[in-house]
């Protein structure tokens, strides 16, 4: 069987012009950073990566790099009660596999603390922040709506003096969690809801895992954030769309400060979102939590983790970022497409191996008895360099059981009594027999070859309809094979305000235990990607070798897509074009 074409990568207008590398280029060009260009990734370790943050991790990246900048990674990590160590220690492995590697080391928001408690005395100072007694309920009610008024709180006008005593008594903890924050003093009657008194500080009398207990009280994202650029000099804040309304207040923070460096500025671009998929950490985290998946790093995860142990290369996730391009608007992609680069790279650089994942035996009732042969096959078609291996050849055989049928259905080549067919790299046989068992199940087919075939072809210039793969019995090397399905069966899961786990694949693994390997499997490193000819490839599992999981496999749906569009398209215009003669 031939590889099937690679998939096209021009089927949809790539973002036309990068618009934040414009935005870098216009603010080069003015020196508005003396020519520094610096940017940050900006993770919350309270989960691991997904996929939606290679988008973010990359963008940051290459764009720094591009310009001769640099980008950090710094952890937004002002939620002590979710924040564990453990996931920033994998987010940096994850980075790292993905070939994201920062220049200095990680950077925490958490270490900016006294700066920020600094700052947030200056607003005080300045009359620009007050400490409000009232619940969170209550100062949710009181910022309206949308063209709702806003109620001001009664605990506006406190002066600084008694706000700084009460901030600072905030934070050696005297207050329990929720009864005051420390709120900035904007405009209760903003179309911006985040500019209606936004909360900086509230309390949570919880250990941090880098602070400890030296603090009682937490920024928000809204005051770490923008700050804790300014302290690293950031100078293109980027993030996702949905911080789109946060940025006049980001904006509002920055201005009230007296700051080490130019005022950093940010760009909002859409989110990598994939069909079948959820990115969210939080429903990740409750996957995990649920027993649905086996962890983090199951295989049939969205998660940097789990990709890598399905034998996802980096490089191709990678390409397939670019591909997609920087927007300024929300869509969904087709994961189908994000497998056509994962299949185009392992096409290039995935030795072909043979594996038979629901063995039949194959008796060869004319072969020397007692007699192996060493066949000689090629290793990737794509790349010469790869070479060639041996392969046992002997009277025993493993075939798939799809491979043979007693009573084969119309247009089914492959063998069946009295057929010949050609097995991979070996020889022609034709199927003469099968045993049955007390069900009329067949669990042997008895063949004979043709000696003179050997590699593949008959002297005579005969032909065959079909090939097949095969392992020797007696040299076959015994593994479990892991099938996955999508994980979410909705191509939208969670669309319509509907819980995404109703639409949770319970069916999404498939597992074999009874798969036969070519005894050059057994030298598999872990987590190496292989194609099993004819059935696609798969990545032997990073702590089993004799586990392998299939990343995806050899058909390729994304051209199928594409031209189930185009003939959608072009039925439309017909119809149109019928219309409109009659
Ligand atoms: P959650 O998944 O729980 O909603 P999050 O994805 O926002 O949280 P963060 O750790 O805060 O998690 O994300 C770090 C960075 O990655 C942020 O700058 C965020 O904008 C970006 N990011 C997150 N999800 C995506 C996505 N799907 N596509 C592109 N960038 C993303
Ligand atoms: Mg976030």
């Amino acid at each position: 069987m031939t590889e099937p074409p690679a998939p096209e990568t021009t089927d949809e207008p790539a973002a036309s012009s990068n618009f934040i590398q414009d935005r870098i280029q216009a603010d080069l060009d003015a020196g508005t950073y003396g020519g520094r260009v610096h940017t940050r990734f900006p993770p919350e370790p309270n989960g691991y990566l997904h996929i939606g943050h290679a988008k973010a991790i990359a963008t940051n990246f290459e764009l720094a790099a591009r310009n001769g900048g640099r980008c950090n990674l710094r952890f937004d990590d002002t939620n002590p009660e979710t924040e564990e160590q453990h996931f920033a220690d994998g987010i940096v492995e994850d980075m790292a596999w993905l070939g994201y590697v920062a220049e200095d080391d990680p950077k925490y928001a958490s270490d900016y603390f006294g700066q920020l408690y600094a700052w947030a005395e200056d607003l005080i100072d300045q009359g620009l922040a007050y400490v409000d007694d009232q619940d969170a309920e209550t100062i949710s009610q009181q910022r309206g709506g949308y063209g709702q008024p806003g109620v001001e709180s009664p605990n506006r006008d406190r002066s600084p003096e008694e706000n700084r005593e009460l901030l600072r008594r905030m934070r050696e903890g005297e207050f329990d969690d929720g009864s005051r924050v420390l709120r900035a003093k904007i405009d209760m009657q903003s179309d911006n809801m985040h500019l209606r008194d936004p909360v900086l500080y509230r309390i949570r009398r919880a250990p941090h895992v880098r602070t400890g207990d030296d603090w009682a009280i937490y920024p928000t994202y809204d005051w770490a954030h923008g700050q804790s650029d300014a302290i690293e000099g950031i100078t293109h804040s980027l993030c996702t769309l949905e911080f789109d309304s946060h940025r006049p207040l980001y904006d509002w923070c920055l201005q009230q400060l007296e700051l080490p460096f130019e005022r950093p500025e940010q760009i909002e671009f859409a989110r990598l979102e994939l069909t079948h998929t959820v990115t969210s950490k939080r429903k990740l985290r409750k996957l995990v939590e649920d027993g649905d998946v086996d962890g983090w790093d199951d295989p049939r995860m969205p998660t940097l983790r789990g990709l890598r142990r399905r034998g996802y290369p980096p490089a191709a996730i990678r390409a397939f970022v670019d591909h997609i391009g920087l927007a300024r608007t929300n869509s969904t992609h087709d994961i189908e497409l994000l497998e056509s680069f994962i299949r185009t790279e392992l096409n290039r650089t995935a030795l072909r191996r043979m594996a038979v994942l629901r063995p039949l035996k194959v008796t060869i009732t004319n072969w020397p008895d007692g007699e192996v042969v060493l066949l000689d096959a090629v290793n990737n078609p794509e790349d010469p360099s790869a070479g060639t291996r041996q392969v046992p050849f002997s009277g025993q055989l493993w075939i798939e059981q799809d491979d043979f049928k007693l009573d084969p259905p119309p247009k089914y080549f492959r063998l069946t009594p009295g057929r010949e067919v050609r097995l991979r790299a070996g020889f022609f046989i034709t199927a003469q027999n099968a045993v049955t068992d007390d069900d009329g199940r067949v669990v042997e087919v008895l063949c004979t070859y043709d000696p003179e075939t050997v590699g593949g072809s008959a002297p005579d210039g005969r032909k065959v309809k079909s090939t097949i793969h095969w392992v020797s019995a007696a040299h076959a090397v015994d593994a479990t094979v892991n099938l996955y399905d999508r994980l979410f069966t909705d191509a939208h899961p969670g669309a319509d305000g509907r819980d995404p786990l109703d639409s949770l694949n319970r069916h999404s693994r498939e597992v074999l235990t009874d798969a036969k390997l070519e005894p050059s499997l057994a030298e598999v490193s872990p987590g190496q990607v292989v194609q099993f000819e004819r059935l696609g490839y798969f990545a032997a599992d990073l702590d089993d070798p004799r586990v392998f999981h299939r990343t995806v496999g050899l058909r390729d749906e994304w051209a199928n897509i594409q031209k189930r569009n185009q003939n959608q398209a072009k039925q439309k215009q017909q119809a149109k074009q019928r219309k409109q003669r009659s």
